[in-house]
C-alpha cells in the first residue's frame, strides 16, 4: 500500500492504490518528479489518474506539485495557498520586526527569517487546489491537528495513520515556527503539540504510524518518541525559567544562551518565545 520515495532529500510520499490517492507530493526535485511518474507507471497508473492530499505546506511535501500537470486535483486547507503569496513575505518582515523588539539575538533572527523565506511558494497559485472536505475517497479519514505546523492533516485509512512531520523519530523538537495565514503572526505550537500528541496516543488506534521521513512506527515506538520529547522538553524549560530569575533582561538572554549550545537553531526560539510570552 505504501510507497516510499527514495530520492535524495529523504522524504515518503505514500500513494494507497485502491483509492488513487498520492498522500504528500515531496520536495521540489524535477528527478524526484520523474522517479514518482515512472514507479507509478510501473504499477499501471497513469499520473493524470491520481488525486493529491498534504499534510502540511512545508517544501519538502509539497514542492514537487510544481511539476504536476495542472488538472491533478490537489485536496488541501483552503489556507495553504497563503504561502505563494506576497501578504506572507509582508508578515515575515513584520514579525521578524517584532523578535527584533524582544532581544532576541540577531543570529537566532537570521536562522528563523531565512527558514520561513523558504516556505515561500509562488508556484502554490497555479496549482489546482480543492477544500479538502470535498475529497472523495471514502475510506480515508481526516483528522486535523497542529504542532509542526498551523494546521497538520493526520490521514487515516483503517489503523494505519499518515502524520506528515507530526510525530518524527529522532527529531523532538520538531515544533517549527511558522506564519498562521489566519492572524498573520508567528504562531508557537509548543501547547497544540503536546495536545496533538496526546490526542494521537489517547483516541487513536494506531496500528502503523507513517511518518514524513524515516520508517513506519508502531504505538510503541509513539510511546517512546513521547516520552523521550516530554524528558527533554521540560529539562529546557526549567533551565529557561531558572534563567529568568535574573531581574536583568539583557543578562537572562545572554544567561539563556551560554546554557544551551545549540541554540542558535531555531528549533528552541519556540520554547524560548513560548516563555516569553
Ligand atoms: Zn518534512
Amino acid at each position: 500500500m505504501a510507497q516510499t520515495n527514495p530520492c535524495a532529500p529523504q522524504v515518503n510520499v505514500y500513494f494507497l492504490k485502491n483509492e488513487k490517492l498520492l498522500i504528500d507530493a515531496g520536495p521540489n526535485n524535477y528527478p524526484c518528479y520523474l522517479k514518482l511518474k515512472q514507479n507509478l507507471e510501473n504499477i499501471g497508473i497513469d499520473l493524470k489518474q491520481i488525486s493529491v492530499v498534504v499534510t502540511h505546506h512545508h517544501p519538502d511535501h509539497v514542492g514537487l506539485l510544481k511539476y504536476f500537470p495542472k488538472e491533478i486535483t490537489v485536496y488541501a486547507s483552503p489556507e495553504i495557498r497563503y504561502y505563494g503569496t506576497s501578504a506572507y513575505l509582508n508578515a515575515i518582515d513584520e514579525q521578524i520586526r517584532q523578535l527584533q523588539i524582544l532581544g532576541i539575538p540577531a543570529h537566532a533572527i537570521d536562522q528563523v527569517k531565512s527558514q520561513l523565506q523558504q516556505r515561500f511558494l509562488p508556484f502554490l497559485e497555479t496549482i489546482n487546489f480543492e477544500d479538502l472536505n470535498r475529497l472523495p475517497v471514502s475510506s480515508i479519514r481526516i483528522h486535523r491537528l497542529c504542532g509542526h505546523s498551523p494546521a497538520d492533516i493526520v490521514f487515516q485509512k483503517d489503523n494505519c495513520f499518515f502524520g506528515g512531520d507530526l510525530i518524527l523519530k529522532g527529531i523532538y523538537f520538531n515544533i517549527l515556527l511558522d506564519i498562521n495565514p489566519v492572524n498573520q503572526k508567528l504562531c508557537l505550537l509548543n501547547q497544540e503539540y503536546k495536545q496533538s500528541i496526546k490526542k494521537i496516543l489517547t483516541t487513536f488506534k494506531v496500528q502503523t504510524w507513517y511518518p514524513g521521513h524515516g520508517d513506519p512506527m508502531n504505538f510503541s515506538s509513539l510511546i517512546k518518541i513521547n516520552k523521550k520529547y516530554q524528558k527533554l522538553s521540560q529539562l529546557i524549560h526549567q533551565r529557561i525559567v531558572q534563567s529568568f530569575s535574573s531581574s536583568d533582561y539583557d543578562l537572562a538572554m545572554r544567561e539563556i544562551y551560554s546554557y544551551f549550545p545549540h541554540l542558535n537553531d531555531y528549533f528552541y526560539l519556540s520554547d524560548i518565545l513560548t516563555v516569553l510570552k
